[in-house]
């Protein structure tokens, strides 16, 4: 017995022998055993069923004591009445308590349920009080259960967010239910990761009443993967620096015409001044081409610089026609030493994305290499690659989204049926200098965005590799 029991146990005795006094020796005409009852309702919320039966024949010995001492010797109806009364109401009192002890018994046997699971499961109720709080729960957050109940969770756990907490309010309001990633702060002052979900309780009349929420720890999955995202970004810089590598030849072409450009205008420029009769609008023409070809070897470092710099993912809108022509100042000369035409066909209206620039322009870049190198073993017809964007409303998501396609098509040999499962895996090559990375790569990067890649081909005739990405939201 607890000290508390010790304590109410002596209450109720004090209480039934006051009871059982007043009864015997004061001469009221009430059925003062009647109290009793608060005496059993009192013992219920403390005795164990035993307990309770005892206290009630305890009662039913007094009442009927008190009848014998006070009223024996002159047998009254009324008072035989008033004590049958007490002596139902004891006994109606102790049959309501055992039953409603034995249903506090069961609930409290299935919420014990509840402490078996590792899962940290707690309730909170409207004003996000904590009323309920298992042992998955303690272990968590260090918090034992008399510290957390009563207290206001989000002040408890400090709480962060994935998302304003009116959103995620107005949510669980809608559809009863949520679920995502909140930040806590455990007893010891450090933080832990949890997948939470939320199912909200309502009454008969649909009214919110309380909320369980059962999270569990994911903060050792969200350190695996933030390293493993920091691999795959090494890793990726590293596959973007070995294609820049096999650009390297004509991008330095592409930056050495121009600065060639640039002194040949200037030396112009100069014949021009020198003249008896400087003519200055060749001097001004020739200044003008110096500045353009300046700017468009200044471009091409620009780029060069912005997809060797290892930089973390940037998602930034952008817009999927821009991002092509950025990358086709890259690779056009590589075009024209590979004797290839191009045939652009670019979607009239910008297609806006949310991602990362360097990113899925390496994946274009590779892509487009690929189709080049593929080519070089045509010689019967003239090399050709199809860079095409399109918006398509994709009606069987969910729910419908636009798409910006990019593809990006060769007349080289194609590829077997039989590998086409096989390109994206890491390490697959056909090249005898090849690493394999860089399908792979290209796919993660699509994947990462939200997007698909897929190749498809006619042995013989080429090989088409369409990227679907999803269109930026707001602009969607
Ligand atoms: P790598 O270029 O190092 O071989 P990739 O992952 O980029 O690695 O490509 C894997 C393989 O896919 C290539 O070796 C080639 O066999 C095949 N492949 C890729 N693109 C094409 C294409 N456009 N036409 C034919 N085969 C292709």
């Amino acid at each position: 017995m607890q000290p508390n029991s010790h304590l109410n146990s002596a209450l109720a005795l004090l209480g039934a022998t006051a009871i059982f006094l007043i009864d015997t020796f004061t001469p009221l005409d009430i059925a003062v055993a009647v109290l009793y009852v608060a005496v059993i309702m009192l013992s219920a919320t403390f005795l164990s069923r035993t307990g309770l039966l005892a206290i009630a024949a305890t009662c039913v010995f007094l009442t009927i004591s008190s009848f014998i001492i006070t009223h024996w010797s002159d047998l009254e109806t009324s008072a035989l009445i008033r004590c049958l009364v007490s002596l139902s109401a004891i006994i109606v009192t102790t049959l309501l308590a055992l039953k409603n002890n034995q249903a506090t018994h069961d609930l409290r046997d299935q919420a014990a349920l509840l402490d078996l699971t590792h899962d940290a499961i707690y309730v909170r109720d409207n004003h996000d009080v904590i009323t309920y709080w298992n042992a998955g729960a303690e272990q968590l957050y260090g918090w034992p259960r008399e510290d957390a109940i009563g207290k206001v969770a989000i002040d408890l756990l400090k709480s962060k967010f994935p998302k304003p907490l009116a959103e995620i309010t107005r949510d669980l309001a809608a559809e009863g239910r949520w679920q995502g990633e909140i930040t806590h702060a455990k007893r010891d002052g450090s933080s832990v990761v949890v997948a939470s979900r939320w199912s909200q309780q309502r009454d008969d009349k649909g009214r919110p009443v309380a909320t369980m929420v059962t999270n569990n720890d994911i903060t050792d999955q969200q350190l695996a993967e933030t390293a493993l995202h920091k691999a795959e970004s090494e890793l990726a810089h590293v596959t973007r620096l070995t294609t820049l590598g096999e650009l390297m030849a004509s991008i330095a072409h592409e930056v050495n015409q121009p600065l060639a450009a640039v002194v040949t205008n200037g030396e112009a420029a100069l014949r021009w001044l020198k003249r008896d009769v400087p003519d200055l609008t060749e001097v001004n023409n020739s200044l003008e081409r110096m500045i353009s070809n300046g700017r468009r070897a200044s471009d091409v470092i620009a780029r060069l610089r912005a997809l060797t710099r290892k930089t973390d993912l940037i998602r930034a809108p952008l817009d999927a026609n821009e991002l092509l022509e950025d990358v086709l100042l890259l690779v056009e000369r590589e075009l024209i030493a590979r004797d290839v035409a191009l045939r652009l066909d670019l979607a009239a209206t910008p297609l806006p994305l949310l991602g990362d620039r360097v990113q899925l322009q390496q994946a274009v870049i590779n892509l487009a290499l690929n189709a080049v190198q593929a080519m070089s073993s045509v010689t019967d017809r003239p090399r050709t690659l199809r860079i095409s964007t399109r918006l398509e409303q994709d009606d069987k998501a969910e729910p419908p989204q636009k798409n910006a396609i990019i593809e990006i098509a060769d007349n080289g040999p194609g590829i077997d049926p039989a590998v086409i499962s096989k390109l994206f895996t890491a390490f697959y090559t056909t090249k005898s200098e090849g690493m394999g990375m860089g399908l792979s790569i290209c796919r993660s990067i699509i994947e990462s965005h939200g997007g698909t890649i897929v190749a498809t081909s006619e042995l013989g005739h080429g090989a088409t590799f369409t990227i679907h990405l999803p269109v930026r939201e707001d602009a969607a």
